[in-house]
């Protein structure tokens, strides 16, 4: 049985391995497909293609961070043109605008006295914070490190709770894009998309991305739902089953792996073979990247 998982993360973005690292974890995990789905950015796929061994295969992908009505909605996006100018563009601005917002969080975060730098915050993002197309992102994800080795939180998620979550003392909101739009922009790059984890969209009612965005969505172009979520329970899985039948869009299941940080689980969610092959079919982007 071939084994696909369809969303991780690498120190290229928030994940704490390197994209070399992922693949050696993948395979580990006894998985056949990975896709590296980096937020906001491919600059990983390169590195993480040349450590494919045989039989095994990359799919080239990223989680594009979108905005509905205030709350969060992500993308996974695959087998796109990252060089399509009106998709390239887009994701400059995302990126460019991820770093001006976690330095106006640093500010926040002085103000209550914690006594974060900026500098740090780059060091352990990896980043430069230039906008040239291959920086890495910048996240909540790195400032919340910065925060618990500055001792004014216990771990990642205390530091999001305390401060950096929705709605704290230090949260700063930041530049994302119309979901319906994205999809169109991911589709004409000739890629092809999955609503990630529909049942955690922060900021919204509940929690859930709205279901007239979602047929909004699929009627853009989207052609699968990830309800199979580490963040789902059963019920919710079951429920986003049913809305991506109802919808006629496929079904797609991910360990949404950010290394330490989540704990190592590639793998712990899968997406099975036909609905990754029909997923895939419409993709004209770039081609699967077979080791
Ligand atoms: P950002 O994209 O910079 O807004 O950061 C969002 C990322 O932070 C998500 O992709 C998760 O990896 C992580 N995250 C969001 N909320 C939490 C939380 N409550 N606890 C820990 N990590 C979180
Ligand atoms: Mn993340
Ligand atoms: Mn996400
Ligand atoms: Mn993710």
């Amino acid at each position: 049985m071939t084994r696909i998982d369809l969303h991780s993360h690498s120190s290229v973005s928030d994940g704490t391995d390197t994209p070399a690292e992922v693949v050696e974890y993948a395979v580990a995990a006894g998985l056949d497909v990975l896709a590296l789905t980096d937020h906001d950015t491919v600059a990983g796929i390169e590195e993480a293609a040349r450590k494919l061994p045989a039989g095994f295969t990359l799919v080239p992908g990223m989680e594009l961070s979108c905005a509905y009505e205030g709350s969060s909605v992500h993308l996974l996006c695959y087998l796109f043109d990252p060089e399509e100018p009106d998709l390239a563009e887009e994701l400059r601005r995302v990126r460019s605008d991820r770093a001006s917002r976690a330095e106006e969080m640093v500010r926040k975060l002085r103000e209550h006295g914690v006594g974060v730098t900026w500098e740090r915050v780059l060091e352990i993002a990896g980043a430069g914070h230039e906008e040239h197309a291959d920086a890495n992102t910048i996240g909540r994800p790195h400032l919340a490190r910065a925060i618990v080795e500055a001792g004014a939180a216990r771990d990642v998620q205390d530091a999001f709770d305390r401060w950096i979550g929705s709605g704290g003392p230090a949260y700063a909101s930041r530049y994302a894009i119309d979901p319906v739009r994205a999809v169109g922009l991911v589709r004409a790059a000739g890629g092809v998309c999955s609503l990630a984890h529909p049942g955690r969209a922060e900021g919204s009612l509940n929690n859930t991305v709205p279901l007239e965005l979602v047929e909004r969505m699929v009627a853009a172009g989207m052609g699968a739902i990830e309800a199979d979520h580490p963040s789902h329970n059963r019920a919710q899985a079951r429920y986003w089953r049913g809305v991506a039948d109802d919808l006629g869009v496929v079904v797609t299941g991910s360990s949404d792996d950010h290394g330490s940080l989540t704990g190592r689980r590639l793998g712990c969610r899968t997406t099975a073979p036909e609905a990754f092959e029909r997923l895939v079919a419409p993709a004209t982007g770039t081609p699967l990247l077979r080791g």
